[in-house]
């Protein structure tokens, strides 16, 4: 579930952001204090914050200033007045985009889905959206780091089987089996040979990771996310 929050004092406001939200499946939370809405962020992790620039405790640029401190998040300012100089500051101090008051709860969240898909978050956290690899079954095709690889037969499903179930460790013989049609005119070898091929596929990508990973004696498996 995508997680919102909500810095904003009128809470009629508020009320019509949060049913706007909930109403397209997000999770909102609200508070109405800059420093509330600062302790907040500082402890939970949110997938984007809607921040009311004029705020009774401090402005709300300098709410986005102090997060930025500590967060990239997402951050759509609101506005009281449309003064180009409101937005200017605005995404100077780090601000991805504004809605000037009033604005329709439903443009709001339509900016809010833009900025979501932007910074790749749309969609369930759960989506192996900032995963190394994305299968298009239906064209055969793999992307690795958004790239387009061009595989053999065998390459494709290897990888295929590989990420379908990342970490697992898949013997010479297992893969044998599942992949190719008539494993006894195969040699052993030909397996060392495909995944060679692959591995050097896959650097050319990226010459500095190998996500294909070699377990001695048992076989191999693969790593589908970001090693940090
Ligand atoms: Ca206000």
């Amino acid at each position: 579930m995508i997680k919102i929050l909500i810095v904003e004092d009128e809470s009629g406001i508020v009320d019509n952001i949060v049913y706007a939200l909930k109403t397209e499946g997000f999770e909102a939370h609200w508070v109405g204090l800059g420093a509330s809405g600062l302790d907040v962020l500082a402890k939970q992790d949110f997938d984007l914050l809607i921040l009311d620039v004029g705020l009774p405790d401090m402005s709300g640029f300098e709410v986005c200033k102090k997060v930025r401190i500590f967060s990239d998040i997402p951050i759509i300012f609101l506005t009281a007045r449309n003064e180009e100089v409101d937005r200017i500051v605005g995404l100077e101090i780090g601000g991805d985009d504004y809605v000037s008051k009033p604005f329709s709860p439903r443009e709001l969240v339509a900016r809010v889905k833009v900025i979501l898909k932007r910074t790749k978050k749309s969609g369930s956290r759960d989506e192996k959206e900032d995963g190394l690899f994305k299968i298009i079954e239906d064209k055969a095709k793999i992307y690795y780091l958004e790239q387009a690889l061009e595989l053999t037969r065998y390459e494709y499903l290897l990888l295929r089987k590989f990420i379908s179930q990342p970490e697992r460790v898949y013997s010479r013989d297992q893969l044998m089996e599942e992949i190719w049609s008539s494993p006894a005119a195969s040699l052993d070898r030909s397996i060392d040979t495909h995944i060679k091929s692959l591995r050097s596929k896959l650097r050319v990508v990226d010459s500095s990771n190998d996500p294909i990973k070699t377990h001695r004696g048992l076989g191999y498996s693969i790593v589908v996310r970001h090693e940090y």
